[in-house]
């Protein structure tokens, strides 16, 4: 594989090369994976995995019984855990690689990671042990011009970088000691049979040997490349992707290991890959010598800019002395890459599918994290409690028909309604001037800069009131008037009204 991306992607192949073949190799296996998303789009009709009860083959016998099968274990290993432990139901999770580990790492603030504690399975002292760093600030800033350019410190936000590997293995220690849970690797999920009284899934292990699970209910964590949520969503899970891509490495010359840097850019928008896009960088020191850096941009699912993860990899080799400094000790540890899905809801409540009959989405899958920070992991972590004790009572009542399950959801109206700020990210040529995302974002940071500190704190951890986002909103409409016209611009009547719909959910939202 690699050889195939030798003369088409030169920087990619030659810094992958230096982790060695065998890793390089694996990298660019699961990021030509990844990126197959965007031909999955193209197909007509997604294959159908969800299907009738009736459709099981008569030979087929029934393996293993429980009453929780997940397929996916990232964040289904924390969902999963809980369910064992805390509520003491049978779980078995699948996982088509090794289930409890991951390709990235994850930046939270304290205080938002010792929510776990709630489900009461998880101790302080034992979340305590899987931050690696905690840093003393962070700050964002966009290019503009230098005498007005705003950088922004925020205290309280991402600064503990976590260790995933370290989460997920304690969650999968928990999950496997508790005496209900097992937990299957290098096993693939490939379709779910749905009768009145319980689900069958079809799975298939690395030797190709096919096996059939029963269950009260099927839940699917498979990120964003879940075939039921291509089904349940008619081939259009996403609105919109952040597609990032990065390093974990040691030897810049200019690192500071004592503050996260949360945004940042350094040019106007790129127009190296299609009709335009702002490229966005940021960096979090992480355990020891290593630093994290991404490069991602935000954009709609169908914007005619390369989207691939391959082709952002070679723009962020090319581009990263111009966030970074490479010193003569610089030396790749692994690449970190991944599409974060979102999902712009069009009405004052969810509109993604994310349930069927005893069957329930959650993480990307589900594609209910914030469209503005895409922390996936912060929105899983914040809604734990609620997703558990939601899912513990569904099994108790029996209530696991669609419209029971979907209750059962990250959804917050307060993060959705940040689909609207995101839009504003998405450079687009038909509106925008190339330096519009970097103007109005510092005009952002110039406002939250003159609020209280509580207001950029909810900003970037999701936690937004409505009254807080009016103030910044007019704030900036203010000092900035000319995000007035580019409103119209850029979302259009449709846009404007359905921004107005979201405001109208969250208003009246009991959660608000
Ligand atoms: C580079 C990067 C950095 C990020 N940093 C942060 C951060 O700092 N803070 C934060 O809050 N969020 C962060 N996020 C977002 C967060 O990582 C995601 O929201 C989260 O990982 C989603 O987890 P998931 O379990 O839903 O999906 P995934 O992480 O994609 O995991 C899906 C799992 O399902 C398995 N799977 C897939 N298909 C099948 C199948 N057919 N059968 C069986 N198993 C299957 C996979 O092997 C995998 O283990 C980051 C994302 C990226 C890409």
């Amino acid at each position: 594989m690699l050889e195939q991306i030798r003369e088409t992607h030169p920087l990619v192949y030659r810094n992958f090369i230096s982790l060695g073949r065998e890793n390089a190799e694996h990298s660019l296996g699961r990021i030509m994976e990844l990126d197959r998303y965007w031909a999955q789009l193209e197909r007509r009709e997604p294959p159908a995995v969800l299907l009738s009860g009736d459709l099981l083959p008569q030979d087929v016998t029934v393996g293993e019984e429980c009453d929780l099968l997940y397929a996916g274990g990232t964040l289904g290993m924390l969902h999963a855990a809980v369910m064992a432990e805390g509520y003491h139901r049978d779980v078995l999770l699948i996982d088509r690689g090794v289930a409890g580990t991951s390709t990235r790492d994850w930046n939270i603030s304290r205080e938002e990671l010792l929510r776990l504690t709630q489900t009461g399975v998880f101790s302080v002292g034992e979340l305590e042990q899987v931050i690696v760093r905690q840093y003393n600030t962070g700050w964002v800033e966009f290019f503009a011009e230098e005498s007005r350019r705003k950088r922004l410190y925020i205290d309280h936000v991402l600064d503990c970088a976590v260790d995933a590997d370290k989460l997920l293995g304690l969650a999968k220690r928990k999950l496997l000691a508790s005496g209900h849970g097992r937990v299957l690797d290098h096993t693939t999920f490939r379709r779910c049979y749905v009768f009145p009284d319980s689900v069958v899934v079809e799975t298939e292990d690395e030797s190709g040997k096919v096996s059939y699970i029963r269950a009260q209910a099927f839940v699917d964590v498979m990120g964003v490349l879940s075939p039921v949520a291509m089904q349940l969503n008619r081939n259009r899970p996403h609105t919109h992707v952040c597609p990032t891509v990065g390093t974990i490495a040691s030897g810049f010359a200019d690192a500071d290991y004592d503050t996260g840097e949360i945004l940042a850019s350094t040019e106007h928008a790129d127009f190296s890959a299609g009709s335009g896009r702002q490229l966005i960088w940021e960096g979090f020191p992480a355990k020891g010598t290593e630093y994290i850096t991404y490069l991602f941009f935000y954009d709609a699912v169908d914007s005619d800019n390369d989207k691939s993860l391959l082709g952002l990899f070679e723009a962020y080799f090319r581009k990263l002395d111009t966030y970074k400094r490479r010193g003569p000790e610089f030396v790749i540890h692994r690449p970190v890459f991944g599409i974060i899905p979102a999902y712009d809801h069009d009405g004052t409540g969810r509109q993604k599918e994310i349930a069927a009959d005893r069957v329930l989405l959650f993480g990307d899958a589900a594609t209910l994290g914030s469209p503005l920070t895409f922390c996936g992991f912060g929105s899983m972590v914040r809604n734990l409690p609620k997703l558990t004790a939601g899912l513990d009572e569904a099994l108790s009542r029996n209530t696991l028909g669609k419209r029971d399950l979907e209750s059962i959801s990250a959804y917050e109206p307060n993060v959705a309604s940040m689909s609207n700020l995101m839009k504003y990210m998405c450079y687009d040529a038909r509106s925008d001037e190339p330096d519009f995302v970097n103007e109005l974002m510092n005009e952002v940071m110039i406002v939250l800069d003159t609020l209280p500190h509580r207001y950029r704190l909810a900003m970037f951890r999701d936690e937004m009131k409505l009254e807080e986002l009016m103030t910044v909103l007019l704030k900036v409409a203010w000092r900035y008037p000319a995000v007035l016209k580019s409103t119209w611009q850029k979302l259009g009547a449709g846009g404007t009204v359905s921004f107005l719909k979201n405001l109208a959910g969250w208003a009246i939202s009991p959660t608000r």
